[in-house]
């Protein structure tokens, strides 16, 4: 029998209907009292790491999650964290920069419904995050609808329905057949090392998402770059552009870069790479010493430049961590 150790954090899993609304209010236990009968497949131990809307987790919690699945994970086969879906895709992306070289499997999922609602999805995301355990699913992955996927790689695309989160540009890890679990493993090169599992848990929070619109004011990198950020991600439009005319944003960009700060530019298109070498709006923004996010998700790349501000303060570096495969956030050449 499997040993695998819940840790609970909140969201609507755990969640009952309060004066102001739905906020998480259950404990480990009562959440496992309407899945009993995982206890006849694995032995369970839980663990309350917070109880918050996942619209609160922020930096401080992501290291709590992280460290606390680093304490645990030599006494089990696996870790199941239920969390809020909102900002799941974020906590699953850090976590997976977080432990380097993980082979355990520690599945994040959660529920667009409370687990004490009759047509709830609860249960079925809980069984499908215990059966990615019972498989070996390695590495950090979001077990929701029956599927597994990347933790570097899911994103939250629907805010009711139940097929709540997609695998961007990656292939599901695990899927649910009436014949049970199909694990789809690649395996990243930096796991065919055998490297025990590290916690490199320094970060930088000084990181700011901008998405771009048709016109925006360039002086918003003026203020980005007083506020001392020390990366931006930028998504831009298509496969990786940005507008010159009237309102360019190039000169305040190369100055941020010329001073230290890196740039990462990915696209706002959820789907496929963006490549700025194609057209003049891509090249110009190179030209300024930016760094392409290729296939990665937005929460990917946030995580990722936050991850890398926290291991270097050499601009060069965090480049080169940008072209780095970690745990199957990007596809590279
Ligand atoms: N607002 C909730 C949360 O992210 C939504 C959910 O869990 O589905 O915590």
């Amino acid at each position: 029998m499997k040993s695998v150790l819940l840790l609970t954090t909140g969201g609507t899993i755990a969640s009952r209907r309060g004066t102001d609304g739905l906020c998480p209010q259950m404990h480990p236990d009562e959440l496992l009292a309407y899945v009993e009968g995982l206890r006849e497949y694995f032995h369970i131990d839980t663990r309350e790491l917070l109880n918050l809307d996942s619209s609160n987790i922020q930096a401080d919690e992501w290291l709590t999650i992280a460290r606390s699945i680093f304490e645990a994970l030599p006494k089990y086969d696996g870790i199941v964290v239920t969390h809020g879906t909102d900002t799941m895709a974020y906590t699953a992306s850090m976590v997976s920069f977080i432990l380097q070289y993980l082979r355990k499997p520690v599945v994040f999922t959660g529920s667009q419904m409370p687990i004490d609602n009759l047509l709830t999805d609860a249960r079925n995301n809980l069984y499908t995050a215990f059966a990615a355990v019972d498989c070996g699913i390695p590495g950090v992955s979001v077990a929701f609808n029956r599927k597994v996927i990347a933790g570097c790689r899911a994103v939250k695309v629907r805010t009711m329905g139940f097929e709540a989160f997609e695998s961007v540009n990656a292939g599901y890890l695990g899927e649910v057949f009436s014949d049970g679990m199909h694990p789809n493993v690649e395996i990243p090169d930096a796991l065919t090392a055998a490297q025990p599992v590290r916690l490199c848990d320094r970060i930088c929070r000084d990181v700011f998402l901008l998405k771009l619109i048709p016109g925006t004011n360039p002086e918003v990198l003026r203020l980005l770059r007083q506020l001392n950020y020390r990366g931006i991600v930028i998504e831009a439009f298509g496969v990786g552009g940005m507008q010159f005319v009237r309102t360019s944003m190039l000169e305040q960009l190369k100055a941020l870069t010329e001073e230290g700060v890196s740039v990462v530019v990915c696209s706002q298109c959820l789907y496929e790479t963006s490549d700025l070498g194609i057209y003049e709006v891509g090249t110009k923004l190179l030209s300024c010493g930016v760094i392409s996010a290729r296939d990665m998700t937005t929460e990917a790349v946030v995580t990722k430049l936050m991850w890398a501000l926290g291991q270097t303060e050499d601009p060069d570096e965090v480049r080169r961590i940008f072209q780095t495969n970690y745990c199957g956030e990007i596809k590279l050449a």
